[in-house]
């Protein structure tokens, strides 16, 4: 369960800090909004799921994601206020020239903009232009929102994770929010590989043998790197000159908190950029 995942990883962060103080600067911002995304959802009450099991069966056999916007229970205050303290969290952190922060404030201040911003966003519709007008980095605004909506998003993810019929679904977005992947992991049982959404963490089965941004079956195009315990897997694609970060599970007998491997692999990341590859 995804929020009871948040909370065993912050106990372990709490535990690194006290071995070896202070922790890295990406692992304080990491922790800090870790901290908002489990104290926003701990508030949030269960929800049930808004499709029956047979309407979502029709829906995932279309290629149809599950959970529409229009059906995300929101209370807007809430969600503002949440807004505010993730924007707080990168303000105290970041290098903060040209009062980047206070823009992305304001932005909220508007609230048909906010509304509108976060439905373009969760719809996949590029915030560039909203970005310039309000003088803010898109990838800025992007990361922001993606940290403001988690809480919402992964509570409906675990109200549907039994909808979802891993038979009727390999595709290369989330069967739940229409969201991609952003890391992956083989399991232990059969080596399958397995897609985890960036947005709300909802794991789905996806084939090993074809890239999960561009589609490509093309094996001269496809590659992984791997370190030397095999570990860890950089899935990378000539076709699209995209990659995926993966964890073999059969690999490692630790306990492995998915959402924490995102961050602990941003060697992965930077490996990647430096062979010319650019995340999903
Ligand atoms: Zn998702
Ligand atoms: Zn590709």
């Amino acid at each position: 369960m995804p929020r009871e995942t948040n909370k065993v990883i912050l106990a372990r962060l709490e535990e690194w800090k006290k071995q070896d103080a202070p922790l890295p600067q990406y692992l304080t911002v990491y922790a800090q909004l870790l901290q908002r995304e489990v104290e926003m959802e701990s508030s949030l009450l269960p929800v049930d799921p808004p499709l029956t099991s047979e309407q979502a069966e029709q829906r995932l056999r279309q290629g149809q994601s599950l959970l529409d916007f229009d059906a995300i229970a929101f209370d807007w205050k809430v969600v503002h206020e949440h807004y505010r303290a993730i924007v707080d969290v990168i303000d105290s952190n970041l290098a903060n020239e040209d009062d980047e922060s206070h823009r992305m404030t304001q932005i909220a201040d508007n609230f048909e903009l906010f509304r509108q911003i976060i439905e373009d966003w969760y719809k996949n519709i590029p915030l560039s232009s909203i970005a310039i007008e309000a003088c803010v980095p898109e990838q800025l605004l992007n990361a922001t929102l993606q940290a403001v909506m988690k809480p919402f998003l992964t509570v409906h993810a675990e109200a549907m994770a039994g909808l979802v019929k891993q038979e009727l679904w390999r595709r290369r977005y989330c069967p739940v929010c229409h969201g991609k992947a952003d890391f992956a992991y083989l399991d232990k049982a059969r080596s399958s590989r397995w897609l985890v959404c960036s947005r709300c963490d909802t794991e789905w089965l996806y084939q090993r043998l074809e890239c999960p941004h561009c589609g490509t079956q093309e094996q001269t195009h496809l590659s992984y790197l791997t370190d030397e315990t095999e570990t860890y897997r950089l899935y990378v694609c000539k076709n699209c000159h995209k990659y995926i970060k993966a964890i073999d599970l059969a690999k490692t007998n630790e306990v492995i908190l998915m959402p924490l491997e995102r961050i602990m692999t941003l060697d992965l990341d930077r490996q990647a950029n430096e062979a010319g590859y650019q995340p999903g």
